[in-house]
């Protein structure tokens, strides 16, 4: 398997749609900060950071370990678990498939579009651990709650990769977390726009936190990161929620527009819409003309037809990308379109 490549396009690219990033919810202020506790000269200690995510989230501070992104969550949890049969829905978040692959656990993938997740068809796997995204990534679609309940029933140990939860309408976390044998991955790369820090975390019952801190790095996540995450925290909530609430507007007008220009944009629950009745090459290089980076998914099945776009969560940067598409797509299918910027 070769490794994870990140989008390039042939020309300069000021608006990156390409990536997920969401914005920052720290601003220039906020890094004029205090670095008390030599975060610098020190090993890093994450136990500020995780007592903050545990007041998030209304659980002790055991039941949190702080990771390097997601990412880092996620490959733990499957290192901790290498042994097992591991079953997750596809298409999803590409690293589950990597990670599964580095660490030689032996990974099922059930399909998975925009219906019910196919409890069945995972169970008859026989796989032991579960592995689900809601909001997955790239569908945007999302499981519910008695799905959730089903999968706890029905599997030893489930990873609910939450990445993109704050822009869901209903929210998963409380059921999550009164599960015992659920395991929620979050990360502060999407809702809090902080994907440079690397900072995620997963929230599970307090021993099975402890099983998987015994696995990955000692010290993941810099001593810096967990000052800005902290601080991201403590004064970034509102600015967070407030970006995820205007990526919510512009998802529903987004899909309208994609549904008029006839591109077969999914229902989505996250900060982007795969759109999957298009042609991928002309559609990314003719926006990545217009400096926009949109995401598509060489040599990945089911998606040769799909591009992923990110909403901006800017009135602005949302206007020029309504331009760039109506552009493309209605110019590609001859047609007239309304103007719904
Ligand atoms: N899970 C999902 C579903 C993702 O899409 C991503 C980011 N692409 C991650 C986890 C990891 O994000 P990070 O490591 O930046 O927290």
């Amino acid at each position: 398997m070769s490794g994870y490549e990140p989008p390039v396009f042939a020309g300069p690219i000021d608006l990156d749609l390409s990536r997920n990033e969401g914005r920052a919810v720290l601003e220039a202020s906020d890094l004029d900060i205090e670095l008390g506790g030599d975060p610098i000269r020190r090993y890093p200690d994450t136990s500020p950071l995780a007592r903050l995510l545990a007041a998030r989230h209304g659980v002790d501070e055991d039941r949190i370990l702080v990771t390097a992104g997601g990412d880092d969550a996620i490959f733990r949890f499957l290192l901790a678990n290498r042994g097992t049969e591991v079953v997750a829905t596809v298409p999803t978040f590409e690293m589950i498939a990597r990670y599964a692959d580095q660490v030689g656990a032996h990974l099922s993938e059930v399909a998975w579009w925009d219906d019910r997740v196919p409890i069945g068809e995972m169970v008859a796997t026989g796989a032991e651990v579960v592995v689900v995204v809601s909001p997955n990534n790239p569908t945007g679609s999302t499981i519910e709650e008695t799905d959730l309940v089903e999968l706890a029933a029905r599997f030893g140990l489930v990873l609910l990769d939450a990445a993109y939860a704050e822009f869901a309408d209903a929210d998963l976390t409380p059921l999550a977390l009164e599960l015992g044998n659920v395991v929620m991955v979050r990360t502060l790369s999407k809702a809090f726009g902080l994907a440079g820090l690397r900072v995620g975390y997963l929230v599970a019952a307090q021993d099975v936190v402890a099983e998987i801190a015994g696995f990955g790095s000692p010290y993941a996540v810099s001593g810096l990161s967990v000052v800005l995450a902290s601080r991201a925290l403590e004064t970034g909530l509102g600015r967070a929620e407030s970006y995820a609430r205007t990526v919510v507007e512009e998802r529903e007008r987004l899909i309208e527009l994609l549904t008029e220009l006839g591109a077969g944009p999914l229902p989505s629950q996250a900060n982007f819409v795969l759109v999957t009745d298009v042609d991928p090459a002309d559609l990314v290089e003719r926006a990545a003309t217009a400096g926009v980076g949109l995401r598509r998914f060489p040599g990945r099945s089911g998606l040769e037809s799909s591009v992923r776009i990110s909403l901006p969560g800017n009135g602005d940067d949302f206007d020029r990308l309504v331009r760039v598409l109506t552009d493309v797509l209605a110019g590609a299918r001859n047609m007239e379109v309304a103007d719904v910027s």
